[in-house]
């Protein structure tokens, strides 16, 4: 893209965050839909089952029908069977209620389906809860696709400070790695002539510096509310950067590659999506030169995985991924079109920054 082309920004339209505001749902997706009639809800059992009865009666108070649909894959083929499902019914907004997978596939079907999509996240352990980008099985490409930006985002602070402590230690993952993220995309503006927007590119990055500062603030448990509540606005941030800029750039960089490698290598048998990009992230801020240690030592203090042991990789398998990761998504440039790194080269760098313990 030249540097004078059109310029698309897709953000969400509105953003609720707050404590025990499911209850509300009914009064909150009317108010921006006056007209919705019938919604359908993508989500897990063990989800649906804990607040079902909260949503069903704030639904049903609003006269909003629903149909809740159990995400039992996070799959494209998964998406087809439920587009297939729900194309002749008159659903106005899909709703995507839980995790990462009940959000993609929400946000993938609402897209096929030319229905606006409402995002209401259980945790926060990643970016996608706000951003066009959705991950499933089934990809012919290993990494992100655009679908559409969430209309809406409900984050209820209560459900998402309940979830597992590793999940939100994941999502601070997912934000650290705009440092080098950011580093990655101003490399190709100097080296591949490509489109690079200063304000996302600014907005993600402070995304990362906020997870160093906080970081003192989380010990491997349940953290303070204003705490979770910074992660959640911060990960929402990472996807409206995202969206101002009209690609993943400022969210993803070598440190994706890096760990969209590592899923390719280990069949998806290597931690979470923050975890993964947590410790490339440690990597390629060495390759790049900037603190790594900085940034090891706040995943560190978050008590997310620093080492390839806690998320169950060995070391070829980690040297593999290194190789790999550039030739991944070819198009993307990085520090890994800058820096040709053999086998034994890979080995000592990990060994430096303790990724080997
Ligand atoms: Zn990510």
């Amino acid at each position: 893209m030249s540097y004078h082309s059109t310029h698309i920004m897709q953000l969400p339209r509105k953003v609720i965050i707050g404590n025990n505001i499911l209850r509300d749902c009914g009064v909150l997706i009317k108010e921006g839909n006056s007209n919705v009639k019938r919604i359908a809800i993508i989500s897990g059992p063990n989800v649906k089952s804990k607040v079902a009865s909260l949503i069903e009666s704030s639904l049903s108070d609003r006269n909003i029908e629903f149909q809740w649909i159990i995400a039992y894959e996070a799959s494209f083929y998964f998406a087809d069977k439920i587009i297939n499902l729900l194309k002749n019914d008159e659903i106005s907004i899909i709703v995507g209620l839980g995790g990462g997978r009940c959000i993609d596939l929400g946000k993938l079907i609402a897209s096929r389906l030319h229905v606006s999509f409402i995002s209401i996240p259980t945790s926060a352990s990643h970016d996608g809860i706000s951003s066009p980008f959705v991950s499933l099985k089934g990809n012919e490409r290993p990494y992100s696709i655009m679908a559409e930006t969430p209309l809406e985002i409900i984050c209820d602070l209560d459900i998402i400070s309940n979830a597992p402590y590793r999940l939100l230690a994941s999502g601070c993952g997912d934000l650290i790695a705009k440092t080098t993220a950011v580093r990655d995309w101003e490399l190709a503006r100097d080296y591949n002539n490509e489109y690079f927007g200063e304000y996302a590119a600014k907005l993600a990055f402070l995304g990362s510096r906020m997870i160093v500062d906080i970081s003192n603030e989380m010990h491997g448990s349940k953290p303070s509310g204003g705490v979770t509540r910074t992660i959640v606005e911060g990960l929402i941030s990472s996807g409206v950067a995202a969206g101002i800029a009209g690609s993943s750039r400022p969210c993803s960089g070598s440190e994706h590659l890096f760990s969209h490698a590592l899923e390719y290598i280990t069949k998806n048998k290597c931690g979470l999506h923050g975890e993964r990009v947590g410790i490339g992230t440690i990597i390629m801020s060495k390759l790049h030169g900037v603190n790594w240690k900085e940034i090891r030592d706040a995943l560190f203090r978050i008590k997310a995985p620093t080492t390839a042991k806690e998320i169950n990789v060995d070391k070829d398998q980690l040297i593999d991924a290194m190789i790999l990761a550039k030739k991944i998504r070819p198009e993307r440039f990085t520090i890994l079109n800058r820096i040709e790194l053999n086998r034994t080269q890979c080995q000592d760098i990990f060994a430096e920054l303790g990724i080997l313990d």
